[in-house]
C-alpha cells in the first residue's frame, strides 16, 4: 500500500553481513538427535560437524532459544517397518539414546524443547507440528516470548530444518538459516537453497553472527 514513495533498494538481497540477535529474536536447533549423527540409524552425513558451530551460536543473546526433536513411538508410520512402509528406518524412538540430544551439546539451561512426530500415524518434519511438554506449539511459545524472528540451524537440512523454515514463513516469523549450522541428506542441496530464497527466507553464515560478539 506504500504509493511511489518506496525508496530504491540498494541492494538486491536483505544485508545480512552484521546481524545481532537480540531479544526478538529465537535460535532454533533442529533435530541434532544421536540417530541423525554419525554412527545413528538415520545419520546425516557430516553431521557431527555442526556440532561446535552451535555451541558458539548458542552463546550469543538470542531471546529464546529451542531445541526439537523427533519423539516417535516405537511404531510409526514414517518407518520402513511400518504397513504401509514410510520413507525412513527407525530412529529416534521416544525415550531412547537415539532420540536424545548430542551429549556434545551443553546449551543454556534456559533452552526450551518441543517434540515432534509423537503419534504413530502422524509424522512432522517441522518444529512447527511440535509442541513442549506443556502441550504449547512451537509458534506459541515464540510469540508468548515476543520472537519476531528465528534463525534456524540443525539436521536435516533438506527435511526437517527447511520444513520449519518454511512453517516459520507462514506463520509470521522473518526466518534466517545459518547455513554452515546445518548439513543435509542429498549432495546437492542447491534446490533446497532455492526453495528457501523464493519462500522469503535469509540465507547465511553463522559467522555473520559470530562477529557481534567481538563488537
Ligand atoms: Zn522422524
Amino acid at each position: 500500500m506504500v504509493s511511489g514513495t518506496t525508496p530504491p533498494l540498494q541492494s538486491p538481497e536483505p544485508e545480512l553481513t552484521h546481524l545481532s540477535p537480540g531479544p526478538e529474536d529465537a535460535l532454533l536447533i533442529i533435530d541434532v538427535q544421536n540417530d541423525f549423527l554419525p554412527g545413528g540409524a538415520l545419520a546425516v552425513p557430516e553431521g557431527d560437524a555442526i556440532l561446535p558451530v552451535i555451541q558458539q551460536l548458542s552463546c550469543l543473546p538470542f531471546g529464546l532459544i529451542v531445541t526439537s526433536q523427533d519423539w516417535h513411538p516405537a511404531q510409526h508410520v514414517s518407518f520402513q517397518t511400518a504397513t504401509p512402509p514410510g520413507p525412513w528406518p527407525p530412529h529416534c524412538v521416544a525415550q531412547t539414546h537415539g532420540a536424545a540430544l548430542s551429549a556434545d551439546l551443553a546449551l543454556p539451561a534456559r533452552t526450551q524443547a518441543v517434540f515432534k512426530g509423537t503419534e504413530a500415524d502422524k509424522d512432522s518434519y517441522s518444529a512447527f507440528g511440535g509442541a513442549d511438554t506443556h502441550g504449547t506449539s512451537l509458534a506459541a511459545l515464540l510469540q508468548h516470548n515476543g520472537i519476531s524472528r528465528v534463525f534456524l540451524c540443525g539436521l536435516a537440512l533438506d527435511y526437517c530444518v527447511q520444513a520449519s523454515a518454511l512453517d516459520a514463513r507462514t506463520a509470521g516469523f522473518q526466518a534466517v538459516v545459518l547455513t554452515d549450522a546445518c548439513r543435509g541428506i542429498a549432495s546437492d542441496l542447491t534446490p533446497t537453497l532455492n526453495t528457501l530464497r523464493a519462500a522469503g527466507i535469509a540465507l547465511c553464515s553463522s559467522s555473520a553472527l559470530n562477529s557481534s560478539l567481538s563488537g
